[in-house]
């Protein structure tokens, strides 16, 4: 249920309708927007059935959520939502490139490769150092090493980092060394995960599941903010269907579906997505031209030798150059990069 409030209604009206939330056992998320405030109450509705809020001096409406989720969406906050990380927005009018390699191998390789993303144009580093890789046998990052080679490198270059979570008990690591934590594809539907970075206020970029609905994505979020952290990134990353010349189909659908039903900004995986290098750049300005409000691309010094992803990385100057064409692209939809 969600209680939009009269545009003139004072603040002791809205705490009086809080407390009258809270004393139904209900849970009141207060959205204030420029114009109205508006409240999304959490928990078994019926009460309200023999307790109507309507009544309450202030309220404006009283509205039944049809959809499954509500604090994501766009009933509950009309206006989109902008994640702040390490003093870079994600949400604006400014298209926020994330870029570097799938994994963090070591120090030089790193610091390489940020030196270069971040002179051709992108805001925030990317590196796994906690790998969710398909064999055991396959190389799994360099754990709490790796955290720390990204937090130097992204000190010494200036730029935010951006990195994988995989198990709850790493979140005071990635609290310390991190800006962005990201939960990947493979443990969007890790509850338990999620509901535990809900606690945090960290931002969180959460990875659409290979094998999940926009509304089980949306559902997966719902999780993250239900816990109290609003401060949520959505990917989409490509998903499993019957096609086998991609690693996986590139959902565009699924960014002006996003944005029409949520507030959360949304960012395009076009690495992942294809799986090859030679895809990324048309799908990253396909993305760009759909309303994306950022990008995540793997870029590497030499994919010939990565320990994971090679064959989708870019190199630098591939990167650099697409970077270019992005920006006209972007120019394109009013947007800057
Ligand atoms: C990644 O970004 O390195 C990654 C593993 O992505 P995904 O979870 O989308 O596969
Ligand atoms: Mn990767």
């Amino acid at each position: 249920m969600i209680i939009v409030l009269k545009p003139n209604a004072t603040k002791k009206q809205i705490d009086h309708l809080i407390e009258r939330i809270k004393a139904l056992g209900l849970k009141p998320m207060v959205s204030k927007g420029t114009e109205r405030t508006i409240i999304g109450v959490i928990g078994s509705e019926d009460v309200l059935r023999v307790q109507p809020l309507e009544v309450i001096p202030g309220v404006e409406k009283v509205m039944p959520v049809l959809k499954p989720y509500k604090l994501v969406s766009r009933e509950f906050k009309p206006e989109p939502s902008v994640v702040s990380a390490g003093g870079v927005k994600i949400g604006t009018k400014e298209i926020v490139i994330m870029a570097g390699p799938c994994s963090v191998e070591n120090r030089q390789m790193l610091h390489d490769t940020a030196k270069a993303v971040k002179q051709a144009g992108a805001r925030i580093l990317r590196g796994g150092a906690f790998k969710p890789r398909t064999s055991p046998y396959s190389f799994q990052g360099l754990g709490e090493e790796g955290l720390k080679f990204l937090r130097e490198v992204g000190k010494q270059i200036g730029m935010p980092v951006v990195t994988e979570l995989m198990d709850a008990r790493d979140i005071p690591l990635l609290e310390q060394y991190a800006d962005i934590m990201q939960i990947g594809a493979r443990n969007m539907q890790n509850f338990d995960l999620l509901k535990e970075v809900g606690q945090s206020r960290k931002p969180v970029l959460l990875k659409r599941g290979l094998s999940a609905t926009i509304t089980e994505f949306l559902l997966a979020a719902e999780y993250i903010l239900s816990q109290g952290n609003f401060n949520v990134i959505l990917c989409e990353r490509g998903i499993r269907t019957f096609e086998d010349q991609t690693r996986f189909t590139l959902d565009l659908n699924a960014v002006p579906v996003i944005k029409k039903l949520s507030h959360l900004p949304v960012i395009v995986d076009p690495s992942h997505g294809t799986g090859s290098w030679d895809f990324v750049g048309p799908m990253a300005k396909a993305a760009v031209a759909a309303g994306a409000d950022g990008l995540m691309i793997e870029v590497h010094p030499n994919p010939e030798v990565a320990l994971s992803d090679g064959p989708q990385s870019l190199l630098p100057k591939t990167f650099t150059e697409l970077v270019k064409e992005l920006r006209k692209v972007a120019v394109a939809v009013g947007r800057t990069i």
